[in-house]
């Protein structure tokens, strides 16, 4: 980004400097700051690419180094070299110059203290030029001007404001994207666990309905719910309730495919949305993440089993079908005598018993 600017410095000296040679106006002084301030730019360009100077020290360089170039030259111009025709294009280019050195100030530098570096460069210019405007009240001198600086001061005044008005407004911006996007996080995510909440889940599941709707597609949604869970809260407290839920949605997580939606549903209760996962994969899954759970015990010491239900979308299903179909299952499995996986029950006509 500086080193852009910089070489657009240097660009703008080189024509800037160059015109002067085409035009056949070059003297001693514009020589000099065309030298000194090519010399500030390529050294920064220089530090930059090393590295091993702070990005700091470079802005300052920059911003002191730009504005100390273009007081010397109003103050040679003004008081030192004897004035002539072409003093007063160099004053005025030297003016147009100014309000760089503001944009680069808020460039950058944030909020108040680019604010702070305007005005001081500002206040800078003020100092330097007012003795000549003032002298030059009636004076008929060449390089008069007092008009033109009284002009500069107020376009000077309103650039750095606007400039400022900007950048605050920008940060503004910036500060409400983030707290929307902390919101929108918070909105969709289980502050115990950090999985999805019921909400994310369910405004995934719908998406993934509406998508093997349109494009005939299967997927899966597993129902997990811990076995005895209120006991484990009951013997070993609260937190070691909450210390296993976060083990296991750490687990669980783990182990499925990052396409996968792991949420927590309710209290001990979990569920995995796996898109292009027919039943039997869906069941291979469940019996996974249930051996693995029981034979690993969780948060370190807890001997803790869970139970699966299993259902796979069908066409024509909703969101509360689907639901509906993979909670019967859970059912089965916890009045089969839990820690272990059962599948859906497929809707159907009545067996023939004949
Ligand atoms: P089952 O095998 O039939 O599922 O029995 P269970 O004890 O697991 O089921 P039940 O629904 O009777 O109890 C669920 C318990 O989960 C009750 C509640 O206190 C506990 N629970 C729910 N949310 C949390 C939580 O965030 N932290 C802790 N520590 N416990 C929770
Ligand atoms: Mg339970
Ligand atoms: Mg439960």
């Amino acid at each position: 980004m500086y080193v852009v600017l910089v070489w657009l410095a240097v660009a703008a000296i080189v024509v800037s400097f160059g015109t002067r040679v085409l035009e056949g106006k070059t003297e001693p002084a514009s020589s000099l700051f065309a030298v000194v301030a090519l010399a500030l730019f390529l050294g920064v360009a220089a530090a930059a690419r090393v590295r091993r100077v702070p990005l700091e020290w470079i802005e300052h360089a920059l911003l002191w180094g730009a504005t100390g170039i273009l007081l010397a030259n109003l103050v040679a111009r003004l008081y030192v070299v004897p004035p002539d025709v072409s003093s007063v294009e160099a004053v005025v280019a030297t003016l147009l110059w100014f309000p760089m050195v503001f944009v680069f100030s808020t460039v950058a530098f944030d909020g108040e203290r680019s604010l702070r570096y305007s005005a001081a460069v500002y206040v800078l210019f003020t100092l330097v030029t007012l003795p000549h405007a003032f002298a030059s009240l009636g004076s008929g001198l060449i390089v008069s001007g007092f008009g033109l600086l009284l002009q500069a001061y107020l376009v000077y005044a309103v650039t750095i404001a606007a400039l400022y008005f900007f950048a605050d407004l920008q940060q503004r911006m910036v500060a409400m994207e983030e707290t929307a996007r902390t919101m929108r996080k918070l909105a969709n995510t289980d502050a115990l666990t950090g999985l999805a909440n019921r909400r994310q889940a369910e405004e995934q599941l719908a998406r993934e309905l509406r998508r093997a709707e349109r494009y005939g597609r299967v997927f899966s949604v597993l129902m997990l719910d811990i076995d005895h869970f209120k006991d484990l809260n009951d013997r070993f407290g609260h937190q070691a309730g909450d210390d296993v839920l976060v083990d296991l949605s750490r687990r669980v997580d783990a182990m499925v495919r990052a396409s996968d939606t792991v949420a927590r549903w309710g209290g001990e209760e979990f569920l995995l949305l796996a898109p292009e996962t027919p039943i039997g994969d869906a069941q291979r899954l469940a019996e996974m993440i249930r051996r693995h759970v029981a034979d690993n015990g969780l948060a370190g010491r807890y001997r803790v089993t869970v139970s699966l239900g299993v259902a796979s979308y069908r066409p024509g299903d909703t969101l509360g079908s689907l639901v509906a179909r993979s909670d019967a299952a859970l059912y089965l499995a916890k009045r089969g005598g839990r820690n272990q996986v059962r599948l859906e029950i497929v809707p159907g006509p009545p067996a023939d018993l004949g």
